[in-house]
């Protein structure tokens, strides 16, 4: 689990705002459920032999004896509140958005946390593939945002309640006849969850997987047409991706599409996948729910903020201005005038130690404000100062009284490199 401190915190909020923007655009409205739920809902809609619920849930009993888990995922928690609110019986499309702390307890590596933040939306409503475009596309725009051009978007299709055990059955066949070119934790899953092996990411398991059947070959007439008319309206999007069957997703809940956005950056390692997502027309009314069909994705905020990190962008939001005084006498007339400019809406630093101007000064390089202003009895008593600039260049001559008007009237230089 992880402190974020100023310095870092700016590119989460540039990613969360980026987010909010877009996927109001979208129509999307942000929704906040509680950190913790019962842990039955998330063995009903996850599914007890997903590695979540498995192995990697904080569950603990809290004083009444229930049992309750700290969120391992957004997707549930939110139907949960869907369905609690009855909204179908108010709308028969809803668009929401989250973002917040998941928890999983997990072996701490690369862009892989114990509390870790996603960003997630789901639509329900809508089992037309046009839905399902659209909210990658949403992705797409999102990536596209965020600078984030190097992300492959997979998708594949897993099939209805009608087609899937075809193909299940055929995987398991062909599964135990190579169960001894499998790892050991892929041999359990054979008889539990054997979806999962095609998940594992085992070098030898993943060439039993590829040389296996091809779950885009099972699928009966309406699953096919639907993900050929998916491909069709990513193409009408000019949304570019890549046909992958090997692609499972870790939860049980999914019925058709599911989809990864994968980055390429080696920085990140094994913990590739910034996000993924798909349909689950199933879950809600096998959660006591009403017939409702949805899809969604999650993003991991941890790992676009690494991809952000690697990108070398700066996104601290630098001073306006620094206000240095010369005197001990000009020590309340510069707190004043900071507070004044603040008002007036600049990015305002000021020493309140005091001290000497020469420690101020370097306080204002560090701070890497456009201009420092000092303040002394000349600049008091003839109600004109100067804004120097930090970047270098000639000092302009400002009314005390309209120093926001002239700051805001200065073109842009360059940032200064902050000093070390
Ligand atoms: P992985 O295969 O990497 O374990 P997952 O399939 O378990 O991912 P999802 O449940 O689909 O992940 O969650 C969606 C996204 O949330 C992931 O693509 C990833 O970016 C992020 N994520 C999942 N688990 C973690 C974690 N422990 N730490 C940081 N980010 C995570
Ligand atoms: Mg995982």
């Amino acid at each position: 689990m992880n402190d974020l401190l100023p310095g870092e915190i700016e590119i989460w909020q540039f990613v969360e705002s980026t987010a909010r923007t877009l996927f109001g655009r979208f129509g999307y409205g942000e929704v906040r459920t509680p950190m913790v739920e019962d842990t039955a809902l998330f063995v009903r809609s996850v599914g007890e032999e997903t590695d979540i619920v498995g192995k990697e849930m904080y569950t603990f009993e809290d004083k009444g004896g229930r049992s309750l888990s700290l969120r391992p995922e957004g997707t549930a928690p939110a139907a949960r509140a869907y369905i609690e609110h009855s909204v179908n019986n108010q709308e028969p499309v809803s668009r929401w958005f989250y973002m917040g702390p998941m928890f999983r307890y997990e072996r701490m590596q690369t862009g892989r946390y114990r509390q870790f933040y996603q960003i997630g939306a789901e639509a329900y409503g809508a089992k037309e593939p046009a839905q399902d475009a659209e909210l990658m596309d949403m992705v797409v725009q999102f990536l596209e945002a965020l600078g984030l051009q190097e992300v492959t978007l997979n998708i594949n299709s897993l099939g209805d309640e009608n087609c899937r055990p075809v193909y299940h059955a055929k995987l398991v066949e062909y599964l135990k006849a190579h169960r001894e070119e499998l790892c050991a934790d892929c041999q359990q899953r054979l008889e539990r969850n054997p979806l999962r092996v095609l998940d594992c990411k085992n070098e030898k398991c993943q060439s039993v997987a590829a040389a296996g059947p091809n779950v885009l070959e099972f699928l009966c007439e309406p699953c096919r047409a639907h993900f050929n008319d998916l491909q069709r309206k990513l193409e009408l999007l000019g949304v570019r991706y890549v046909v992958n069957h090997r692609l499972v997703r870790g939860l049980d809940y999914y019925t058709r599409t599911v989809f990864e956005f994968i980055a390429a950056h080696p920085a990140l390692r094994t913990a590739s996948t910034v996000g993924g997502g798909g349909r689950y027309d199933k879950m809600m009314k096998g959660l006591g729910g009403p017939d409702v069909p949805a899809v969604g994705f999650a993003m991991g905020l941890d790992r676009l903020v690494l991809l952000l990190k690697e990108s070398g962008k700066t996104f601290a939001q630098r001073p306006d201005l620094f206000i240095a005084v010369a005197d001990e006498g000009s020590q309340d007339e510069g707190l004043n005038l900071a507070s004044r400019l603040r008002r007036e809406g600049l990015k305002v630093d000021f020493d309140t130690r005091g001290g000497s101007l020469k420690s101020q000064m370097k306080r204002a390089d560090k701070s890497g404000a456009r201009f420092t202003l000092v303040l002394g009895e000349q600049e008091r008593t003839s109600g004109q100062a100067k804004l120097k600039p930090m970047a270098g260049g000639e000092p302009v001559p400002v009314a005390l009284d309209s120093v926001a008007a002239t700051v805001r009237a200065q073109p842009e230089a360059p940032a200064p490199a902050p000093a070390a």
